[in-house]
């Protein structure tokens, strides 16, 4: 049997139903992937594979499994996250108790990502029983990619691998993404001043001129290098509007927050400055601009990387904990795109549905690539 009946044989498709509907089964919404991460890392505690069971933040663990090769080739990484958003509206089943229809598997949160999980864990699975790999095959089952990737920065920083191959599930379908988008999330805060209405002219309306800084974002272009790769980007949202305090009162605050998708060379400094100066030249057009607002805060919002939270790596070695935060951001190992990379659709997704046959597939084809290339 040739290499690519080999692994062919090796990867069943059943198998990788029955560890989706197991993973589905357990909800674990960010924050709370304690459970299933246990469940993988039972999953995986097989001979041939080495399971790192290892908390990021107490009860959040990221299991990391490896399969070892000759070293002949750079390793293989398969990236999966366990958080998972499930919206509970408009479900024809428990999304709880995973169910197969028509060839297709539905479940909670299956497509972004516990069925690509599934499939890596039982491709892990097949390595481990195929033997003889070329290189390191390693499975990074992470907590927390929601908003920060903080479980893929942390097993990146903290184990490496620092060069290789890798393969990331999340929902394409079944495209291969080569290059994606970075993201910055930003806020900007208007500031003028209360007065109820008996004395509204006492008062500096913040709304007039959050309404033309929204105006003027959405005629916004941003000035950078177009990337051939990411044709639609950059690409700009503004997701809230939120102003006043009460029907009766001068609203004193407006604030606006949105969402730029960028492509390399257009980083968070660059979004700020740019936003800033829109809001400079904004609430110029304002009528009576000089009272539009009497100060403005533009800031890309960065997520905070929880580190305080972030268990020392090696228990009772003390100082260890602030530690953590330089092995996120250490320069040199590989890095994940800053900021929100996932696609904004997919969360949303219900009754989502994975397409087994053709994910077992892919899997295959790429490990058939990883042993003969
Ligand atoms: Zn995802």
């Amino acid at each position: 049997m040739d290499i690519h009946d080999r692994v062919r044989a090796a990867v069943r498709p059943e198998r990788v139903v029955e560890i989706a509907r197991a993973l589905c089964s357990l909800p674990s919404p960010l924050g709370e992937e304690g459970a299933v991460g246990a469940l993988v890392a039972r999953l995986l505690h097989q001979p041939g594979i080495e399971v790192q069971h290892e908390d990021v933040v107490a009860g959040r663990p990221n299991v990391i499994a490896t399969v070892r090769g000759a070293g002949e080739r750079p390793p293989l990484v398969l990236n999966g996250h366990l958080d998972a958003t499930v919206h509970l509206d408009g479900w024809s089943h428990d999304p709880f108790d995973p169910w197969v229809a028509d060839g297709c598997l539905y479940g909670g949160g299956i497509t972004d990502m516990k069925g690509a999980v599934a499939a890596m864990i039982a491709a892990t699975e097949a390595a481990a029983a195929l033997g003889g790999l070329p290189g390191d095959l390693i499975l990074q089952a992470v907590m927390h990619h929601d908003g920060t990737g903080l479980g893929t920065k942390y097993a990146l920083a903290s184990d490496g691998p620092e060069a290789g191959f890798a393969i990331c599930g999340e929902p394409s379908e079944l495209a291969i993404h080569t290059s994606n988008g970075g993201a910055v999330k930003f806020e900007i805060e208007l500031h003028g001043r209360s007065a109820h209405i008996c004395r509204a002219e006492e008062g500096i309306d913040t709304l007039p001129a959050a309404l033309a800084v929204y105006a003027a974002l959405g005629r916004h272009a941003f000035s950078c290098e177009p990337h051939p790769r990411l044709p639609d980007l950059p690409r700009m949202l503004i997701g809230q509007l939120v102003a006043g305090s009460s029907p009766a009162h001068v609203p004193a605050r407006a604030v606006l927050r949105g969402d730029v998708r960028t492509v390399p060379g257009l980083g968070r400094d660059a979004v700020r400055r740019q936003l800033a100066a829109l809001v400079d030249d904004a609430s110029m057009r304002v009528p009576g601009h000089a009272g539009a607002f009497e100060t403005a805060v533009v800031r890309a919002l960065r997520p905070d990387l929880i580190q305080t939270a972030v268990v020392p790596r090696r228990a009772g070695s003390a100082g260890q904990a602030p530690d953590a935060r330089i092995r996120i951001e250490r320069p040199g190992a590989l890095r994940a795109l800053d900021g929100y990379t996932d696609d904004p659709a997919s969360g949303l997704t219900v009754d989502a549905t994975a397409h087994l046959d053709a994910a077992v597939a892919a899997l295959a084809a790429a490990l058939i690539a990883f042993a003969t290339t």
